[in-house]
């Protein structure tokens, strides 16, 4: 767990590992404002004494989940509190079951909230929680969304058991991530920072996980109005919503301080050291975190390993390889903003793109979200790895898993990105919830995201440990073994490339379709017109991406100058820049990129052009035209260097002209 000995140990021995790789790798320290929990307490008080907080339960032929270092289940950023009040079920706890509740005649002011994990991040949970002036929030896991209802539970299978818990950071990473103290430290002169009381990331309501265990003697206690369609979960009983009689007391106390991160940053230096190619992943865990992150871990350090015995057989690297793993993810993304943030103008002159892994394997299914430049890209690499169980390639293999899950979900609510006009296997944006956030949506640094998936229910529980992973995730460990061949081909095909494969005709075409899209949701003339500008210049940007990708084919054979090659890598790298707004978005500055954001009310799920959708939402249409203006000239930007890159190409297809004339 981050601010511990033991991630300090974790790290160093994951910087010897590089090291001996062939690796120049340091461990680079920061602190950030992190609690730990002293005490985690709760208690039904009426309609009859009970506690709970129940533990998770001690699995046989399992011995990691008796050991009695496992921490207890609690919500990191939670403030310390001591509350009792009647509860309200408010299904997921997202603000439409709050509008529900309201038209139920169902107040949660003062209360404290039971709420259902799933379906966003918890942090907004609490956050919209608070907005409604509920006193504080429990948050469980329901058998119907990752237990017992959807399958065998641990030990038996890969569910949560009715005594798992979901550990999680509550902080508001929808507003910035990192040190809540100091959101803008090492990336703006001097720099702000808050006193805890003032943090604008920092939860106000305390919050703790339980099991549906726990859960089900609260939901059973509570009377008032049957739950709503849809509200029921797994549980063996008809739900309310309450208040009725139940009530409970919460009680934690949680020890605050400045901690200590320790990120570790390994390099393979390569002819050219103006530009880096990283990959990254966080070493912190609730507890094992056999899956998250061990598996990501683990195939970035095999990936690591090939390349350094490449490097030790003569090959050198082109651009150089910068490996990181980073400490303080869990708790809000701590150790990758703080170093994007120290290093934000190198990053911005030398970062090709940024590869993030996370959970790498609980399963067969291949996932990427990427950058729209880099999906192409993706898809190219996974034709060429050999999926472990079907024999095909990975990509055929993610398609058809890809193909069929579009065909179980269409029609409801959870759909897939989809299908590409072109039957290319759907790729979905840059949300948020990893460590890439600071790369793209602070630095505009392009990005991609990877893994394999399967059904995983022990998510941020003790049982997330080497049984789970050996019985269910992967037991052969091949897909461990797929994933660091997929990491090291990012890692290769990026570093060698004489031309950097970024395809921006596919970018522009997607920002058109969010921009038409945002336009068709307009209600009023002046919104109407602000958005048509927006249209234009996405037209405007798409043209000049088609220039610049045909002029790029036409040198694509032709033997190139090695400086202006340089020139053409740097520019094409920096298209994604010319997409920040410096002064952020409106509401949350720290967020720049005017194209990607995580949403502000649906937590992990990505939002296209951010800015012009949330004020659409708002039905605020002074910050829609501002939004809107400052989209527009972002992508007058990008057209700019798009261009730019035409002219550059030209130049370089053109017989040089001899030096003196
Ligand atoms: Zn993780």
């Amino acid at each position: 767990m981050a601010g511990t000995e033991a991630s300090r140990r974790l790290a160093e021995w994951l910087r010897d590992q590089y090291r001996s790789d062939g690796f120049d790798a340091e461990i680079v320290s920061y602190s950030a404002w992190m609690p730990q929990p002293r005490e985690v307490k709760l208690e039904l008080t009426k309609p009859e004494n009970k506690p709970l907080a129940t533990p998770e339960q001690a699995v046989s032929g399992d011995k990691d989940t008796s050991d009695k270092r496992i921490v207890p289940a609690f919500n990191s950023y939670s403030p310390s509190a001591d509350v009792t009040a009647p509860v309200v079920y408010v299904n997921y706890g997202l603000e439409a079951d709050y509008q529900q509740l309201e038209a139920m005649g169902v107040s949660v002011e003062g209360k404290i909230v039971l709420a259902r994990y799933g379906q966003g991040y918890r942090g907004i949970k609490v956050k919209v929680a608070e907005q409604h002036k509920a006193a504080a929030v429990i948050l469980y896991s329901d058998p119907q969304d990752d237990g017992a209802v959807a399958g065998q539970t641990f030990p038996n299978g890969p569910w949560r058991p009715i005594s798992g818990i979901q550990r999680g950071s509550i902080i508001y990473t929808q507003i910035y991530p990192g040190d809540p103290l100091t959101p803008d430290i090492g990336s703006t002169p001097g720099g702000t920072h808050f006193a805890p009381a003032d943090a604008p990331n920092l939860p106000r309501i305390p919050a703790m996980p339980i099991n549906a265990q726990d859960a089900a003697v609260i939901l059973g206690a509570l009377t008032g109005p049957r739950a709503p369609s849809g509200w029921q979960g797994g549980l063996p009983f008809t739900y309310h919503v309450g208040p009725g009689d139940a009530e409970v007391q919460m009680t934690l106390s949680m020890d605050y301080k400045e901690r200590p991160l320790y990120d570790v940053i390994a390099k393979l230096r390569g002819t050219d050291d103006g530009e880096w190619v990283i990959l990254g992943n966080h070493h912190d865990a609730w507890v094992y975190g056999a899956a998250d992150p061990g598996s990501g871990t683990a195939s970035m350090l095999e990936a690591a390993r090939a390349l350094g015995t490449l490097a030790k057989s003569g090959w050198k690297p082109q651009r150089t390889i910068v490996m990181c793993e980073w400490d303080g993810e869990e708790e809000g993304l701590l150790g990758s903003t703080a170093w994007v943030q120290a290093n934000l103008a190198e990053l911005q002159q030398k970062a090709v793109a940024y590869i993030n892994t996370d959970v790498g394997v609980t399963g067969p299914n291949f996932t990427a979200s990427a950058t729209p430049s880099l999906k192409d890209f993706v898809r190219d690499v996974t034709r060429d790895i050999t999926d472990p169980k079907s024999s095909r390639s990975v990509y055929d293999a993610w398609r058809a898993y890809s193909a069929q899950q579009q065909e179980t979900h269409s029609g409801t609510a959870r759909q897939a990105p989809p299908q590409d006009a072109s039957g290319k296997v759907p790729i979905a944006g840059m949300g948020s919830g990893s460590d890439f956030s600071a790369f793209l949506d602070h630095a505009g640094i392009p990005c991609i995201d990877m893994g394999f998936t399967g059904p995983y229910g022990v998510y941020h529980s003790a049982y997330d440990d080497f049984y789970w992973m050996k019985h269910f995730g992967d037991p052969s460990f091949s897909y461990h073994a797929a994933m660091a061949q997929i990491l090291a081909t990012v890692a290769l095909r990026l570093d060698e490339a004489d031309i950097l494969p970024f395809d921006y005709p596919a970018y522009a075409l997607e920002i058109e379709h969010a921009a038409t899209n945002a336009f068709t949701k307009t209600t009023n003339q002046t919104d109407e017109d602000a958005l048509a500008a927006t249209l234009d210049a996405a037209a405007h940007l798409s043209a000049s991406a088609h220039n610049a990708s045909e002029a790029l084919r036409r040198i694509s054979n032709a033997p190139l100058d090695p400086q202006r090659a340089d020139e053409m890598n740097h520019a094409l790298a920096s298209v994604e820049q010319a997409f920040l707004a410096p002064e952020g978005l409106i509401g949350r500055p720290w967020f720049r990129h005017t194209i990607f954001a995580p949403g502000s009310y649906d937590g992990y799920a990505v939002s296209m052009i951010p800015g012009e959708n949330d004020a659409l939402q708002r039905n605020d249409s002074a910050t829609l035209r501002r939004e809107a203006a400052s989209l527009s000239a972002a992508l007058m930007r990008a057209s700019a260097r798009l261009e730019e890159i035409t002219r550059m190409a030209r130049e370089a297809a053109q017989p040089q002209v001899p030096a003196g004339h």
